[in-house]
């Protein structure tokens, strides 16, 4: 069996307030995970540049300062979000800071995520019986795709093809069958315990639910991501199954586990491959596995 990727995803929009303190913000903070998530075992470091009051921050140039800070001080490939500008701005502004920073080798991110389909982003309070939100649609229109991963292909960037539901899978199999998209893919299961309703639950059928559809005949690295949920409960059978794993405090601040860093967080995963007898892939294992150039 490959080794295993691990991805870091340090902070998404978590709030410190939300039960972590560790969420990294600001540029330093990032790089600073970023170094301690490889040192851990990460061979990907996921982050979304925040303001000092942790609001999001979609200034292309704190992108590329955060990105060229992480690919001078580790080798660990870093994948920088496009921003919940997402939910407004066109195609065109949405992979302006991605296109940007990899024209410049110092600033070129390896990977940049393509969601492959369209959803409804509000909450359910079972608590509370009600919806916190109830007009937030997080929109790729498949035209939208087609230009993200078009470009990224051009630009030497990688697609990260985020499958919140088995129609995105679909839809990234005919983007493969298009050739828009390069083999190996690199296909990004979304579980969503506690959170969107728009992922599958968090259980062994959720993610059954992904595999089951993995296109076959082709070449696919797949990972796991639980947004709003614990991940390690599946993280053996995903990495027996031969899966990847994506975790970190972005996606739940794991309260069971006091108050993680990612680093930590990492190191469990880490742990859990040995027990399964799987070896952890470095940055440059990962490069080859994923065919990033
Ligand atoms: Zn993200």
């Amino acid at each position: 069996m490959r080794e295993l990727i691990i991805e870091a995803r340090i902070n998404e929009y978590m709030r410190r307030e939300q039960g972590n303190p560790h969420v990294p913000y600001l540029p330093g903070e990032i790089v600073a995970d970023a170094i301690a998530c490889r040192t851990a075992g990460a061979a990907i470091v996921h982050f979304h540049a925040r303001k000092p009051d942790g609001s999001p921050d979609h200034d292309a140039e704190t992108y590329a300062r955060t990105v060229s800070a992480i690919r001078r001080s580790s080798d660990i490939l870093v994948h920088p979000t496009l921003g919940d500008v997402t939910l407004e701005a066109g195609p065109e502004q949405r992979l302006a800071h991605i296109l940007e920073m990899a024209k410049d080798p110092a600033t070129g991110p390896h990977l940049a995520p393509a969601d492959m389909g369209s959803l409804n982003l509000d909450i359910y309070n079972p608590q509370a019986r009600r919806f916190d939100t109830l007009e937030r649609i997080y929109k790729n229109s498949t035209g939208t795709l087609a230009y993200f991963c078009e470009t990224m292909k051009r630009a030497g960037v990688k697609p990260y093809l985020t499958c919140w539901n088995v129609g995105f899978t679909r839809c990234a199999a005919a983007f493969i069958d298009l050739g828009i998209v390069e083999e190996p893919a690199y296909m990004s299961f979304i579980l969503t315990d506690n959170s969107f309703l728009g992922g599958h639950p968090g259980t062994l059928q959720g993610l059954r639910a992904h595999t089951d559809f993995l296109p076959e005949d082709r070449r696919v690295v797949w990972s796991v991501i639980d947004y709003g949920g614990n991940l390690l409960r599946l993280a053996s059978a995903i990495i027996a199954a031969g899966g990847n794993i994506s975790i970190g405090i972005g996606d739940y601040t794991y309260p069971e586990f006091g108050q993680p860093t990612n680093a930590q967080l990492v190191e469990r995963v880490v742990a859990l491959a040995r027990d399964v007898g799987r070896e952890v892939a470095t940055p440059e294992e990962a490069k080859a596995m994923l065919g990033i150039r």
